[in-house]
């Protein structure tokens, strides 16, 4: 080969050079043993380990905290059939624990990677060497984490109704059909309790619906203070409520109404000039084999509900 020619290559693979040594991904060449043979300045920079103190020594030695299992099935099918791998954060955060300083996005204690595993071929056309790319995403995936939990908090959001804290209707029916479910499989018992407030228009009428729209939220306080944490309760409607008492029976079940019934009968609900005193009524129904629908279980126990309100209010029922 000409010296000019040889000189005009020679300078070629040294701008090559620099670009592997400055290109902002890790690159890392391994033989089949999985000893190094390039490691660029970005791997530098990250682990903290120069070139001198890793070359021609084994990763996973190195490494002890490497996947060692994970990582080499990711790479023998890159040795034996000469395809490429790919490997992203979503099914491993990253492959080396690198620290992430960015000040930005302060919320990563780690650096997210994806990872490309490149078949190199030798002269006959065999995989010696392998190439690994490391490439920094933790941008793209703190960004992504952040809107999954967003999405996660406004979808918590739209359960909740803003007036009472409680779920709102659809959340509660969708809980209420689980429940219907779990009774079908499993027969666990389960005691749907349904109430309204009594003579409610009559708060609106004499105090305005600002003081209505209080006893509301006083009544609901007084229904979460009872709750279990495994009883579910709703707005159902505007003064009316739901509550499934999970594992219950009726008797429990009209405990739980009585008791209810009572506080609220008790509480004092302070407006700007005066105490008001409201009661509610409560329909109570077990479920039971021959209930064949949810829709059938929250007739029955507005059935009982019905019956309180026919017969002077202020009183729980149980239906059938
Ligand atoms: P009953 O004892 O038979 O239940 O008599 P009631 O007057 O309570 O009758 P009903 O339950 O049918 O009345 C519901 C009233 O509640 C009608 C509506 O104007 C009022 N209401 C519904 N939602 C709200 C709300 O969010 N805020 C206020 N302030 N009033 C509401
Ligand atoms: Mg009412
Ligand atoms: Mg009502």
């Amino acid at each position: 080969m000409p010296d000019r020619e040889l000189n005009s290559l020679l300078k070629d693979v040294h701008w090559l050079m620099d670009i592997l040594q400055n290109i902002d991904v890790g690159l890392v060449v391994m033989d089949r043993d999985y000893n190094i043979s390039l490691w660029n300045q970005f791997m530098q920079n990250h682990s903290g380990k120069f070139p001198e103190g890793v070359l021609e020594r084994n990763i996973f030695e190195l490494f002890p905290d490497l996947p060692q299992d994970w990582f080499r099935r990711k790479c023998e099918p890159v040795f034996l059939l000469q395809s490429a791998t790919f490997t992203t954060w979503e099914q491993r955060p990253y492959l080396f624990h690198f620290p992430h300083y960015r000040p930005i996005t302060g919320t990563a204690r780690f650096m997210y990677q994806n990872c490309t595993i490149l078949p190199l071929l030798d002269t006959q056309g065999n995989v010696s060497h392998i190439c690994l790319i490391v490439y920094d995403v933790t941008d793209t995936a703190v960004n992504k984490r952040a809107q999954i939990e967003a999405n996660q908090q406004l979808q918590a959001l739209s359960r909740i109704d803003h007036l009472t804290q409680l779920y709102n209707r659809g959340y509660w029916e969708q809980n209420l059909h689980q429940e219907f479910l779990r009774f079908d499989r499993y027969e666990i018992p389960a005691t749907l309790i349904l109430f309204d407030i009594d003579h409610f228009k009559k708060v609106n009428d004499t105090h305005g619906h600002t003081v209505g729209d209080e006893v509301i939220r006083q009544v609901s306080q007084c229904l979460r203070e009872q709750l279990r944490e495994t009883d579910i309760a709703g707005r159902y409607g505007g003064e009316e409520f739901g509550v499934i008492l999970t594992a219950t029976t009726q008797e429990g079940g009209l405990d739980f109404a009585e008791r209810l019934r009572r506080t609220v009968e008790q509480k004092a609900i302070q407006t700007d000039r005066q105490q008001i005193h409201v009661t509610i009524s409560l329909g109570v129904c077990e479920l039971a084999a021959d209930i064949k629908t949810e829709q059938e279980w929250l007739q029955l126990a507005d059935q009982g509900l019905y019956y309180c309100k026919e017969h002077g209010r202020n009183q729980s029922r149980c239906y059938p």
